[in-house]
């Protein structure tokens, strides 16, 4: 007979964590005064459409760009209203079009997939590594072809892609890299900041992420006139160009995804506080690795290159049902009777959706993946990146376990659930298969 104490949640006992946890919020008392000195100055916003130097923003907007860029060591940096509008701008300014391939990953917050579309170029999506959740270089290769254009890499959860390879592959076929840093920010590959790495990296101020400014995101690049292009992108850029000299006016005209002064001065103090969280979530991450290693079944997402930095968005895992003895759901339902949010459902392989599956994107033709300029059709068959597909369906467990105020207590619970679930494995397979005991 267990005690009550160490009998699973899930059949009645006592969760391991009663307490909510903590609410997450980095917003201080700085960023509370950064935002009232704008609202007293009166000037939320210090853009203007047209030739002249407010066609670049406000003060605090362009304050935080030059901020940014010293930060990540980048000759320019281009503040959005969202890294969803950034990497949009990304690919617009690369100058890509109608008839062309941008190579994304399926595991992936759906902005970074989707974004190509925008400008009537298509998603073709390469696999990813099973350990790294990240995008696989080989499976990238081999979706090469000569209309692609752009890859777009993101470190996922926090993780590094192997940037190495990818970049190889990246200068074999002359292609562009974007990086989508947005669960990455101070994250590093061999001693170099994510989003430093390929051609242009982007970084969200979405309030889910490490900073946050509620919605924000900002563009890297050491390309004068990719910068310029997103700037145009971002501002009515149909009434500046001329001002600009630019020649091939593609992509330039139509937008407005400019960032707020209100939203620059927040993002400054938070910029300050972005070493101190990482630092924060690694230690966190660094107690969760050595715990759960000893547990079996569980696999830390883990596999950095020499001086590498993980950002820990979320603490993941890759979950095996046989060496654990239990179906992942009933692990998760188990882990999460236990009072730990545990998640399976984050990345859904983004070419399953309806977007993909009917293959509608601009007017009801088809177009890109039917009546494309190039003459290809383009499909996005189940079992398209498998590696993907059964990560989602059956591997990947997640949870945000690492942010700030959580402390090594929260951590400790994390490791205490688990190592609960697992010990009462036997009971708990029982009880999923019969009526109660
Ligand atoms: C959050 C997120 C985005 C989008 O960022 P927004 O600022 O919310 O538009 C893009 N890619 C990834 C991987 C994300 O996590």
């Amino acid at each position: 007979m267990l005690l009550t104490s160490e009998r699973p949640a899930l059949l009645g006992g006592i969760p391991v964590c009663a307490e909510p946890w903590p609410k997450a919020s980095t917003i201080g008392e700085d960023e509370k005064r950064a935002a009232l000195e704008v609202l007293d100055s009166g000037g939320l916003s210090g853009f203007r459409a047209g030739p002249g130097p407010r066609f670049f923003g406000g003060s605090r907007v362009r304050k935080l760009e030059q901020e940014w860029a010293d930060y990540f060591g980048t000759q320019h940096a281009v503040a959005f209203n969202s890294l969803t509008s950034g990497l949009q701008a990304a690919i617009g300014a690369l100058r890509i079009g109608p008839g062309d391939e941008v190579i994304v990953p399926p595991l992936t917050m759906s902005a970074s997939a989707v974004c190509p579309l925008v400008y009537g170029a298509v998603p073709i999506f390469a696999d990813v590594d099973p350990d790294t959740f990240c995008m696989d270089p080989a499976s990238v290769e081999k979706q090469v072809t000569d209309r692609t254009r752009a890859v777009i890499v993101v470190h996922l959860f926090g993780h590094p892609a192997p940037m190495d390879a990818l970049l190889e592959v990246a200068r074999r076929h002359d292609l562009a890299i974007i990086e989508d840093c947005a669960q990455a920010p101070a994250g590093s590959y061999r001693g170099k900041a994510l989003g430093t790495l390929g051609h242009i990296g982007g970084f969200s101020l979405n309030v889910h992420k490490t900073i946050q400014t509620g919605e924000g995101g900002v563009m890297v690049t050491d390309n004068e006139e990719t910068a310029l292009r997103m700037r145009l992108i971002r501002n009515h850029g149909e009434t500046a160009v001329e001002s600009f000299g630019i020649e091939g006016l593609e992509n330039t005209f139509g937008g407005n995804t400019r960032m707020t002064e209100l939203e620059a001065a927040i993002a400054s103090v938070q910029l300050r506080r972005l070493e101190g969280l990482t630092v924060h979530r690694n230690r966190l991450a660094a107690r969760l690795d050595r715990a759960l290693s000893r547990l079996p079944g569980l696999r830390p997402q883990r596999r950095l290159a020499d001086g590498s930095r993980h950002a820990y968005y979320f603490y993941a895992l890759r979950y095996s049902e046989e060496e654990c003895g239990l179906p992942r759901e009933l692990f998760v339902r188990a882990v999460r009777a236990e009072g730990i949010d545990l998640r399976t459902d984050y990345a859904r392989p983004v070419y399953w959706e309806p977007l993909f599956q009917k293959r509608i994107a601009l007017g009801r033709g088809g177009f890109p993946f039917r009546q494309n300029p190039n003459g290809r059709e383009y499909r996005y068959p189940r079992g398209l990146c498998p590696v993907a597909e059964s990560l989602f369906e059956g591997e990947l467990v997640f949870g945000r376990f690492c942010h700030w105020p959580l402390t090594e207590r929260h951590v400790d619970q994390v490791v205490s659930a688990f190592q609960k679930v697992i010990e009462n494995r036997d009971i708990i397979s029982r009880y999923a298969m019969g009526p109660r005991p």
